[in-house]
Formats: C-alpha cells, sequence, structure tokens
C-alpha cells in the first residue's frame, strides 16, 4: 500500500523542528528511522498533515559520557548503541538488549528516540529506559522539559508527548560498582518482536543485594518493573527459594494478554521463568564483579 498525501520538510535545527510542529498543531509526525512510522503511513494508521525529518539535525545522535551518567542523543541509532563501547562497559545489559531488536537492516536506520516515541508494548528499548530510570530530555516551542522514564509510557503505543514535542536527549545515571546485570527474551523467530523478555540488574555489597531492578516487556501494554519482586530481594542474598519467591511476585504483579502469538497464561508462565534467569545471570555478574568497595 501507498501512504496517504502528506507535506515534509527537512528540519536541520531542532529551532526549525520543533516551530514546524508548532504550526501543524498536533497533525504532523517526526520522521527519525522511519521503520515503525513508514508502515503505519503504508498501511494508512495515521494520516499526518507533514513529516518533520529529523535526520539532518546535527548533534542528536550521539553518546557522551560525563562523570555520572551516558547522554545518549535521540537520533542515535540502534547499531550505534549494539556497538558503542561506552555503552558496552557502563550498561551492558543495554548492549545485549538492543542487539535483540529486528534485523540488522532495521537497526541501522531505527534510532533510540523512535522507538521510546513509538512505544510498542513489545520493544525493548522502552523497557531499557525503565529499566536503567533513564530521564528523557523533550523540547517544544514553548520550551524544555524532562520527564522520568517510568512516568512516559502510558499505554500500549500512547507516551507523555503532546504532538508538538521533539524527544531529544535521553540520561542514565551509572550504575553502582559491583552492579551485575541479566536479559532473557524470547521470540517465535530471529528479529521478531518479543513474545516476553525480562531484565535485571542487581547491586551487591558483601554478597547481599542491595539495589534490585527488574523490568519487563511484552507482558502488558506499558514496559513495567517488579516492585515487589525487587523489594523481596533487598538485603539478601540470591538463591533458588528467593529466586523463586521473586518470579512469583512477578507473575503476580503482571496481566499479559492473549493474542494471535501467545495466550495470557504463556506469557505470565514465560515472564516468570525470563525473570528468574535474568536475576540467576545478574547475581552471578556481580558477584564476578570484584569492584566495589
Ligand atoms: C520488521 C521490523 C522488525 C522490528 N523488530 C523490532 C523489535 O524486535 N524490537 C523493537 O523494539 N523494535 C522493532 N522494530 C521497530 C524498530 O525498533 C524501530 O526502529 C523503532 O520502533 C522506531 O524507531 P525509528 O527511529 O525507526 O522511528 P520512526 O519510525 O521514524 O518513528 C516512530 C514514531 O516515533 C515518533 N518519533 C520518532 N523520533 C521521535 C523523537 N525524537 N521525538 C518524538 N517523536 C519521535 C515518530 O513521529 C513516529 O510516531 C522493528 C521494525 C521492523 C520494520
Amino acid at each position: 500500500m501507498k501512504p496517504p498525501e502528506f507535506d515534509y520538510i527537512v528540519a536541520t535545527d531542532c529551532d526549525t523542528a520543533v516551530a514546524a510542529l508548532a504550526r501543524a498543531g498536533g497533525e504532523a509526525k517526526i520522521l527519525a528511522g522511519g521503520q515503525s512510522l513508514m508502515p503505519m503511513l503504508n498501511f494508512r494508521l495515521l494520516h499526518p498533515s507533514i513529516l518533520v525529518d529529523i535526520n539532518r539535525i546535527p548533534g542528536l545522535g550521539f553518546i557522551d559520557e560525563t562523570p555520572d551518567s551516558i547522554r545518549i542523543g535521540a537520533l542515535t541509532r540502534h547499531f550505534q548503541l549494539e556497538t558503542s563501547s561506552l555503552i558496552a562497559r557502563h550498561f551492558p545489559v543495554l548492549s545485549c538488549a538492543v542487539a535483540h531488536v529486528g534485523h540488522l537492516a532495521i537497526r541501522n536506520r531505527g534510532t533510540i528516540g523512535g522507538s521510546l516515541s513509538h512505544a510498542d508494548p513489545a520493544a525493548e528499548l522502552p523497557m531499557m529506559a525503565v529499566l536503567l530510570d533513564a530521564t528523557l530530555r523533550i523540547v517544544s516551542a514553548a520550551g524544555s522539559r524532562t520527564v522520568a522514564a517510568r512516568d512516559f509510557f502510558l499505554d500500549a503505543m500512547t507516551v507523555d508527548l503532546n504532538g508538538t514535542e521533539l524527544l531529544t536527549e535521553i540520561v542514565l545515571a551509572k550504575l553502582p560498582a559491583q552492579t551485575g546485570w541479566g536479559f532473557e527474551e524470547i521470540v517465535r523467530r530471529h528479529g521478531d518482536f518479543a513474545l516476553a523478555a525480562a531484565a535485571a540488574t542487581l547491586t551487591l555489597s558483601a554478597n547481599e543485594i542491595v539495589q534490585a531492578r527488574i523490568a519487563l516487556t511484552g507482558v502488558g501494554p506499558t514496559p513495567l518493573r517488579a516492585a515487589q519482586a525487587e523489594s523481596l530481594l533487598v538485603g539478601r542474598g540470591f538463591d533458588e527459594s528467593l529466586g523463586r519467591r521473586a518470579i512469583e511476585a512477578v507473575r503476580e504483579a503482571i496481566s499479559p494478554e492473549t493474542d494471535l502469538h501467545a495466550s495470557a497464561d504463556f506469557r505470565r508462565h514465560l515472564a516468570g521463568v525470563l525473570t528468574g534467569r535474568a536475576l540467576a545471570a545478574a547475581w552471578r555478574r556481580g558477584r564476578r564483579d570484584k569492584s566495589a568497595a
């Protein structure tokens, strides 16, 4: 199918982009990697009056380090994240997760800003943003604001952007020393969206968990953190029985849906299994990392 008619503008800086978005009064769509937008246009699921192409804005695709954080520009391609030594050093869980996004051709074009703004309920990067407590920087003609990733994802494919706003930057606070990680995903075929995926980080001190983070995708309309399972883990050492309790807490906390690919029960089962594996891997890696004080 062919897309409906639309106007098209190439923005060469953020001011031009947000001015065009403001002029269109919410009827514009931003074109980043186009990997989700173009199929939706071709299926005529969207009818924007204008596309604002942000691909030629210099300075929107970057990965920078500050003393406490890593800053990622919204136009950073999945492949740049996947191959970044900074990301591999500070957020290996993100390097691992992004390699599961689609196929190489998609990762060459797709951007982190596009993935977060599109917010597919089974996508990996929204889940990473929630796992890593990302802060998102958003600009519009009216000014700029920041929002926590946890508050950004409102519903399936619905985020806290009002149609005249541009996501420009994702900030990840560095993780403490002796933090182990795990990422587990089940797909029907290589490159598919996840049936379910779980990721965890465990920060250890003297073989005790001092901070636990567990995030899931594919088991609800938005990525989510398993707060109850996280709090069960803190103050303890990981073992099989604690793992089982965390798995149960995760299964109780989620309400997956049945669709063409999997039943709700199967997804609930998977979420537990994947959480158990991610936690075991995070514990193993955390114990290996002796750089902690
Ligand atoms: C065959 C196929 C398989 C895929 N498999 C996976 C997968 O397994 N996992 C996965 O997570 N994704 C998958 N994707 C989607 C892919 O990750 C996309 O790259 C991503 O969802 C959208 O990023 P994009 O840069 O292409 O955004 P675009 O398609 O350009 O835009 C997507 C939406 O976000 C908006 N937008 C884009 N950038 C911004 C911004 N900076 N600020 C505000 N709004 C913005 C656009 O207006 C549009 O509404 C797949 C895609 C395809 C075609």
